[in-house]
């Protein structure tokens, strides 16, 4: 299936790519509030998860638990954020956010109202690219590809 014209994600990686297969690939959200804001989006231009197949909506689910997985082990968060939207950019994807009680918007969603100023060191929170990559190989199999 080829891309959809005037589809962000189906012009471009959607973030910083750290782990690909033939069927989604896992990127990081570069987001100063939020600097380990992953997304898995998958490759072709789907809108609703019913639009795959029971095989592939596993599998996605799989994926979106590996990198929530990685997030826990690495950051240890107060709460992880999953969430589906696609309002703006119709083309299946995921948010998985790690969450931390005095972020910019806890217990709010990210894209609510600010509740504070972000107190979190930002630095801190976020995981090196090169060990989210790691852990993702670890957890999914396959080679990190660009
Ligand atoms: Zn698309």
């Amino acid at each position: 299936m080829g891309g959809v014209s005037g589809c962000e994600l189906c012009e471009q990686p959607g973030g910083v790519l750290l782990w690909r297969d033939d069927r989604l690939r896992v990127v990081r959200v570069d987001d100063p509030d939020y600097p380990s804001f992953c997304r898995v989006i998958w490759n072709d231009h789907v809108k609703e998860l019913t639009d795959l197949g029971r095989a592939d909506r596993e599998y996605s689910l799989e994926v979106v638990c590996a990198v929530e997985l990685s997030l826990r082990r690495s950051l240890r968060p107060d709460k992880i954020n999953v969430a589906s939207l696609g309002n703006m950019t119709p083309h299946l994807h995921w948010h998985v956010i790690p969450r931390f009680a005095d972020d910019r918007h806890f217990p709010n969603p990210v894209w609510a109202e600010a509740r504070r100023e972000c107190t979190v060191n930002a630095a801190a929170k976020r995981i090196p690219d090169d060990v989210l990559r790691k852990q993702l190989v670890d957890l999914l199999g396959g080679t990190f590809r660009e």
